[in-house]
């Protein structure tokens, strides 16, 4: 008799910033459930009925052990396919039946996929300022502590000056200034590549904000400093234009969070236009998508950068470790720095120490959600103001 589909739950919490949206599938096997992380903190609610009104009927009474088949059957079920909505319903159930598997295996998921390659994954940590010189300070802050790989910010995504002008009447908004941007960057990188010394890695992420051939220009300017990696130059939209930067420099680059269709990473990847591949798993539909296109990146050369920010869920976040150390082309994993809510909230959250997160050897993806305690926490409705962003004449822009 094989262990069938029982029930699918969505558990939507908000212990910090960030909705979080964890799907429970519960087998007919006692007690046996996984946890999936199906997070898409700016539309959470389309993501709860996509997986309550559409998925669970879809998937109720399947054999759990069919994972592959699942994924590729939902992933075409609704004809219309790879959104961000759909992609991390899909994520939710995906992940939880790799869960599933291994605690039947009695094996942690990284097992499954074919067995450690490492011991930890090297993790990276965001130092932000508002000048220069309080940026160096807090990169130095997080060394002390022990990370080796530290992403550099000015002012969060930058761009701000209080020299300005906006017209009069312009609406309230997030208002940056991409020439701005790039002079202020290029300082901060600068001083604190001088202040902290060449052995640190420093990151950096455009966050698309740039219009594209500046964006090229910023990477040539970058080049001395001998970034680990300079991440999302280009939107999704302008990824023609990585062929202008690789063609004129040879600044590292990462790309890919806001990816949802394949066709988005495989040709930069086939034509070695990109070095690290930053998909968020859960808005690339899971472990499985993500099992493939790291194998696939390996064979090109490039390595692999899971998205791991805060939207990530903990549970996310430990789907990106096990694939962490498991891929033979791990780069370098991006972590938030949990708070202690959140490890109450989560047992198993990785752990991260000295500049290195560590899986337990539990089963499965091993970690677990208190929903007592999640219950106590849940997500509040907002308007969200940073992804309102506008140029200097208010003109909307991309976060
Ligand atoms: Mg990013």
């Amino acid at each position: 008799m094989p262990v069938t589909i029982k029930d699918v739950q969505v558990i939507a919490t908000q212990p910090g910033r960030s909705h979080l949206i964890i799907v429970k599938v519960i087998t007919s096997e006692p007690g046996l459930y996984g946890l999936g992380c199906a997070t898409f903190t700016q539309r959470w609610h389309a993501v709860v009925a996509a997986i309550e009104k559409h998925l669970k009927p879809f998937v109720l009474g399947r054999d759990v052990s069919r994972i592959e088949e699942m994924f590729r059957m939902a992933m075409v079920h609704s004809y219309w396919r790879n959104g961000p909505v759909l992609n991390n319903a899909i994520s939710g159930i995906d992940q939880a039946l790799w869960d599933i598997k291994g605690k039947m295996a009695g094996m942690p998921v990284y097992d499954l996929l074919g067995g450690k390659v490492r011991e930890a994954a090297a993790v990276y940590v965001h130092a932000d300022g508002t000048s220069p010189e309080e940026v160096a300070s807090n990169v130095q802050k997080y060394m002390d502590q022990g990370f080796r790989f530290i992403r550099v910010q000015m002012g969060g995504y930058g761009g701000k000056s209080s020299l300005m002008t906006k017209p009069e009447g312009a609406p309230d908004g997030a208002y940056y200034d991409p020439r701005e941007y790039c002079r202020n960057m290029l300082k901060m990188i600068a001083h604190v590549r001088k202040t902290v010394g060449d052995e640190v890695e420093l990151l950096h992420d455009i966050h698309e904000r740039l219009m594209p051939i500046d964006a090229v220009r910023f990477a040539k300017d970058v080049e001395p400093y001998n970034l680990f990696f300079l991440e999302d130059s280009l939107a999704p939209e302008d990824i023609d234009y990585f062929r202008h930067i690789r063609q004129q420099c040879s600044t590292r680059i990462a790309m890919g969070e806001l990816f949802n269709n394949p066709r988005e990473w495989q040709p930069l990847i086939e034509e070695r236009l990109i070095d690290f591949i930053r998909m968020h798993v859960s808005q690339m539909g899971g472990i499985t998508p993500a099992r493939d296109v790291a194998l696939f990146a390996n064979m090109y050369g490039a390595k692999t950068a899971w998205h791991g920010p805060g939207d990530t869920s903990p549970v996310g976040h430990a789907a990106n470790l096990h694939l962490d150390v498991w891929a033979p082309n791990f780069g370098i994993q991006e972590w938030y720095r949990a708070s202690e809510l959140e490890y109450e909230m989560f047992p198993g959250l990785p752990e991260v120490r000295d500049g290195y997160m560590y899986p337990n050897d539990k089963p499965g993806l091993g970690i677990d959600i208190d929903e007592e305690l999640a219950a106590k926490y849940p997500c509040e409705d907002e308007i969200e103001m940073w992804t309102q962003t506008r140029w200097p004449d208010g003109t909307p822009a991309r976060p």
